[in-house]
């Protein structure tokens, strides 16, 4: 069976950087499930997935257009290092704060006497990713999968 719109596929894969760093992998886990045509994953993964079948192994190439996307400048900030009153900001601490985009995850990227730079991009924006990917199965979802949006492993929907 092909991938293509609602089917469950299960894939392992493992995702580098182009410095060929490793990212993250399913080697060592249970492979990824999900069902087919809904952008749950990075847009250049899912496209190229479309039509391949269960044993295929492939490598591709993420421009970070399609991956996370390209770094914004403008979600690099300085704020007041005042504004962390009770707190000792250091390069690398993350948390969440508000912005005009709503709730975002943001990065310590500097901090100096008076101001602290904050970094909202994805720490993977900018970069294009590779993939080695494995097709382990696809069938085709249940229409009970499709109306609750994810996989039902066992016949069964735990929620
Ligand atoms: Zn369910």
């Amino acid at each position: 069976m092909k991938i293509a719109k609602d089917t469950v596929v299960a894939i392992h894969y493992t995702v580098s950087s182009n410095e060929g760093v490793e990212i993250d992998s399913t080697a060592e886990a249970e492979p990824l499930q999900f069902i087919y045509g809904y952008s749950q994953l990075i847009s250049g993964l899912e496209s190229s997935l479309e039509g391949k079948e269960a044993g295929e192994k492939m490598h591709i190439e993420v421009p970070a257009s399609e991956a996370y996307g390209e770094r914004h400048d403008g979600l690099v900030q300085a704020v007041p290092k005042n504004m962390f009153e009770g707190m000792e900001p250091q390069v690398g601490m993350q948390f969440r704060a508000s912005t005009d985009d709503g709730d975002q995850t943001v990065i310590i990227i500097d901090v100096n006497d008076d101001h602290v730079v904050v970094d909202g991009n994805h720490p993977l924006a900018g970069h294009p990713l590779t993939f080695d990917v494995e097709i382990v199965s696809v069938r085709e979802a249940t229409d009970e999968e499709v109306s609750h949006g994810h996989v039902h492993n066992d016949d069964s929907c735990s929620h």
